[in-house]
């Protein structure tokens, strides 16, 4: 296979995938703009379809649309791409600031986060096929509500189903801004504690209340020395609300929890710590409940499979004569965690190297748009090193 060829015609197709890029950037798909997030999965359906691909719409009412492209190749690896196609960014925010190129950094919203990576993602597979690789099977699945944790669809559903069994899954979050693609990322829980005490004038009969504030201050203690450098659990309350008047003596009080870990089991072990702390009454006569005391993004374990996949990218990134391709783990949650969780290597922030996701000055470098294809791209032609 002419790996020469495949590299000339990513780089041949780089003003088209601008074309492409500018295109979806210019199309708001934030959660008040549902209609620009099926748009933005209806621009990379069609395109995909005129790869060969079949693509499936994965629709409900009045809520955000995925779509899911397939290329079957049987007997071929099977790579998949993960990807969103929501901004953080509402309706109206195209109108004022439009895609554009200024020096070496494009801008919009959404540009790197994750517009980039799924234009990446696309050319990738376009200039592999159009130079005739065919040991390949590709899958592409896009969800429409990631920003948001997916309140609205099956996505994480549809991610685990539909990762079982590849041998590689490629998340196009934006690479870091020193080219860094992430090898590994927290988990995360929010549980909300609520705490019920007994009302009472604090002045003429205090003796009558009990405290849910002063329950709800003790448990808040606990929490907190639950955070372990060690391991890297972290428990932050964000959140904490009691009482409404100063001379009544609280009879509710609430909090949310942000718990972030680096494996499953310690996911396991802060469920059951936080299930502990609210059973216990540090003041007597205080009841508590906690809801959604559950992981809602499993950690995304550094295996040994992941350091493969990195230090294969790392090679290929040397071979192209790119500058060196780091690692980095992160605290933060990403869809890569339902691939990673389902047992495929997993790869994340394999997008152009950008900065300011969710902020106005968002940007991505041009450059890195051709390097990552050709990087992707040869990474994809050499997993038979893994
Ligand atoms: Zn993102």
């Amino acid at each position: 296979m002419n790996e020469k060829l495949v590299l000339e015609k990513i780089k041949n197709s780089e003003n088209a995938a601008f074309a492409f890029l500018e295109q979806l950037v210019n199309l708001d798909s934030a959660d008040d703009a549902k209609g620009g997030i099926a748009d933005v999965c209806h621009s990379i359906g069609d395109f995909a379809a005129a790869l060969g691909f079949c693509v499936e719409y994965i629709t409900t009412p009045d809520q955000p649309t995925q779509v899911l492209c397939h290329r079957p190749n049987a007997g071929k690896k099977k790579v998949m791409f993960i990807g969103h196609a929501d901004t953080v960014f509402p309706k109206g925010t195209v109108a004022k600031r439009p895609f554009k190129i200024v020096g070496d950094k494009a801008y919009g919203p959404g540009v790197a986060d994750m517009k980039g990576g799924l234009v990446t993602a696309l050319f990738t597979i376009k200039g592999l096929l159009e130079a005739g690789w065919d040991e390949s099977e590709f899958t592409f699945l896009i969800c429409g509500d990631e920003e948001l944790s997916h309140p609205h669809t099956n996505a994480v559903e549809n991610f685990k189903k539909y990762a079982l069994g590849q041998d590689v899954c490629f998340c196009m979050e934006p690479g870091r801004e020193n080219g860094a693609v992430v090898t590994g990322r927290k988990g995360a829980a929010r549980p909300l504690i609520k705490v019920k005490g007994i009302a009472s004038h604090a002045g003429t009969a205090p003796e009558k209340g009990i405290s849910a504030n002063l329950e709800l201050a003790y448990k808040i203690i606990e929490l907190h020395k639950l955070n372990n450098k060690t391991t890297g659990t972290t428990f932050n309350v964000g959140v904490m609300k009691g009482g409404f008047m100063a001379n009544i003596i609280s009879d509710y009080a609430e909090c949310e929890i942000d718990i972030r870990v680096k494996t499953i089991a310690e996911a396991e072990k802060a469920i059951k710590d936080v299930q502990r702390i609210v059973e216990t009454s540090y003041v007597p006569g205080t009841s508590s409940t906690v809801e959604a005391n559950k992981i809602s993004f499993m950690p995304f374990e550094t295996t040994p499979q992941v350091k493969s996949l990195y230090n294969l990218m790392k090679k290929e990134a040397k071979l192209l004569g790119q500058e060196e391709l780091k690692e980095t783990y992160s605290g933060g949650c990403s869809d890569v965690a339902w691939t990673a969780m389902v047992g495929t290597t997993s790869l994340c922030a394999c997008g152009p190297k950008g900065f300011g996701a969710h902020t106005e000055e968002e940007y991505f470098y041009t450059a890195s748009l051709v390097e990552r294809m050709q990087l992707l791209a040869m990474t994809i032609m050499h997993l038979q090193q893994i």
